[in-house]
This record gives structure tokens, sequence and C-alpha cells, in this order.
């Protein structure tokens, strides 16, 4: 089995998010601690927190997977910016570990708009280092890139050199973004066997850690990153169904991160489950 939920706002509170998920069948599910373009995090309720972790307990949810926001960049060219992204990440990761420990908590590695790969990479090595120590309870996993303008982290190798240079390696992994991965050349339609392969030989399928679960607009290698629903797009139902089935990726949480109402997380999620292996 699988664990398997949605992307979900945090209006209304975390309890809310929780009971969200329980009413769309799913028993994992992610969310910003903060607006996704960033800003400044508002002040947690205990009450709140503590309400999410008792219905996250009780009905048995796999891990969750806390997303960073998208104009965090530990790679910018920027000392200001960079040094902003470095508070953002480490006031997330203690908001983590304080209200919601043992989660993960996932991030798109960085764009080095121009400065090219290696400084790119230098720098989010070096910020992490800055972060991240062998304290605290929260997995941090590096996001597989669609490799859009300047994205770091757009194929296995770049993502391995990064897990290579951290000072704690135990407290990082990886999650999979299956849309990600077809935009930037990983045919998963055609040879998934292959594609995880790689996967394991370059980084290791130990360091897999949760995997979101989207259709892709786009054609395999187009660098472009547009999710689709699943089965609408063109990775297609088959090959999406082929990765929730797949023995190397079971007992992982498999986020939804489609253009979707409420609704049609719903009818994802149980077609989901639908596609789950029973052993
Ligand atoms: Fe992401
Ligand atoms: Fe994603
Ligand atoms: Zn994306």
């Amino acid at each position: 089995m699988i664990y398997i939920g949605s992307h979900l706002s945090v209006a209304k509170g975390y309890t809310h998010m929780a009971e969200t998920m329980v009413d769309y069948g799913g028993n994992t599910f992610a969310f910003f601690l903060r607006s996704p373009r960033g800003g400044a995090a508002k002040e947690i309720d205990p009450e709140d927190a503590a309400g999410m972790r008792k219905i996250v307990e009780e009905q048995g949810f796999g891990p969750l997977v806390a997303h960073a926001p998208y104009t965090m960049n530990l790679a910018a060219a920027k000392n200001e910016i960079r040094m902003k992204a470095e508070k953002m990440m480490r006031e997330d990761l203690s908001r983590m570990d304080e209200f919601f420990p043992g989660n993960f908590y996932n991030f798109h590695p960085g764009s080095h708009v121009g400065q090219g790969v290696d400084i790119g990479t230098y720098k989010i090595a070096e910020s992490l280092n800055n972060i991240v120590h062998g304290d605290g309870s929260t997995t941090v996993l590096l996001e597989t890139m669609a490799g859009k303008g300047s994205e770091v982290g757009r194929n296995f190798e770049e993502l391995r050199e990064l897990l290579d240079r951290v000072e704690f390696p135990d407290r990082f992994g990886v999650c999979l973004d299956t849309c990600h991965i077809w935009d930037g050349g990983y045919d998963i339609a055609g040879n998934l066997d292959n594609v995880l392969q790689e996967f394991d030989w370059t980084i290791g399928l130990d360091r897999l850690y949760a995997i979101h679960l989207n259709d892709s607009m786009n054609v395999c290698g187009s660098h472009k990153d547009r999710h689709q629903k699943l089965g609408q797009g063109e990775i297609g139902a088959e090959a999406l169904k082929a990765v929730v089935q797949h023995p190397a990726l079971q007992g992982k949480p498999f986020i939804l991160e489609t253009p979707n109402e409420p609704a049609g997380y719903k009818k994802e999620i149980a077609e989901v489950k639908g596609w789950m292996r029973k052993d």
C-alpha cells in the first residue's frame, strides 16, 4: 500500500486540514506553513496544531509533507534574498519540529539565476549546512525539478551532488514529482523500471521519502512544469497507475498537486485507492 492525499490550504487552520483529508478519504496531506509566495509566518495556535496531530494519529495517517514557499531561493544571487530564504527555512523547520515532529518538509532546491549550476549548487549546500544540523525530527526533502528556467535539481545527478555536500545527510531525502521528472526528460510512461533503476544508481531509493503524483500538460522533456489532472495529461492514467503500484514505492506518502477543486481531489484519491496494490 501507499499513503494518498493532496495538497491542502491552511487558511482555515491545521485541524481543519486534517478533517478535510478525512472527508476526502485520504491518509496524508501537504501544506504550506506560510503563504506559498513567502512573507511572514502566521503564529500557530498550539490547540489547533494539537487538533491536527490527534486526527492524524487516530486515523493512522502516513507522514505529512509540508512544502516550503516557492519563492524561497537558497541559490539567489543577491545575498539579502538568500539570507531571507535561510531565515524562512529555519523558521519553518523549527515550527515543524515544535508542532508536527517527525514529518517531512519538502523544498525546491533553488534557481541559479544565471550564476551557473555549480555556483547554485555550492550556495544551496552551504545554506542547507547553515540551517540543518544534527538535531531536529523533520526530514528535509529536495524535490526533483522540471528544469524550468535555471532550476537546480533538474536531474538525479544534481540532487545527488547536493546530498553529497550536506553535513547531516540523515536529515535529508528526496521527494519525486512525477510531472517534474517527466518534464525533465525521464520517460516514466515508456520505461518506469529504468527510471527508478537510474534513481537508485544515482541517488539510492533509500533516499526517496515522498511522491508528488501529478500528470503533465506537456510532453516528456518539455521542461515546462505545468501539472495536469491524473489521466488527462501526457503521462496518462496507465503510467500513473504503474507508479502507484510499483514495488519500490510502497509505504510512501503520495501527494496530489493536480489542478483541482475539493470534489476533484476526492475523486482522484478514490481513483488512486482503486489502483493500489492489495498485498
Ligand atoms: Fe513543489
Ligand atoms: Fe511537486
Ligand atoms: Zn510543479
